[in-house]
């Protein structure tokens, strides 16, 4: 993808500040941290997200992120650790090149998630269940 600026990076059009890159993904600083620490682990080839990526591909990118998460936990020892991945404009994404973000966490450090829990009921669950398995 010619302007898509995960693909400038992978390919070294445009800096950035490399951590740690295999065959599959490359893996760094995040300009906008939240944290200092904050990492991108971008999928190397263009998949827009992750129903893009194909099981080899998913399989490198969570590789990537638990070794992003270790030298978060060496350098770092935070409180905690989030990983955060976005899917569409409705979910957050703003790149629309598949990375997962992992940062260090720490207690009141301001990041906020709202989660409206609905508690549906067994019967829902299952339903939808069936729904999503006949889709696989
Ligand atoms: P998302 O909202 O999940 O799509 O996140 C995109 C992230 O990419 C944001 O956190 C940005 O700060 C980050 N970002 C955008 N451009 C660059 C860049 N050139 N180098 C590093 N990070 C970037
Ligand atoms: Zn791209």
């Amino acid at each position: 993808m010619n302007d898509c600026v995960f693909c400038k990076i992978v390919r070294g059009e445009i800096p950035a500040a490399v951590v740690l890159q295999d065959e599959l993904t490359l893996v760094f600083m995040d300009i906008g941290s939240v944290n200092p620490g904050h990492m991108l682990v971008a999928a190397k080839p263009h998949v827009e997200n992750l129903q893009g990526m194909d099981g080899e591909l998913a399989g490198a990118m969570f590789r990537s992120a638990a070794r992003a998460a270790r030298a978060i936990e060496a350098v770092f020892r935070p409180a905690g650790i989030s990983v955060y991945q976005a899917n569409g404009a409705a979910a957050g994404q703003t790149v629309f090149h598949a990375h997962i973000h992992v940062l260090p966490r720490w207690e009141n450090d301001g990041l906020t998630f709202t989660w409206p829990v609905k508690h549906p009921s067994r019967e829902e669950l299952e339903k939808v269940a069936a729904l999503l398995r006949a889709a696989l």
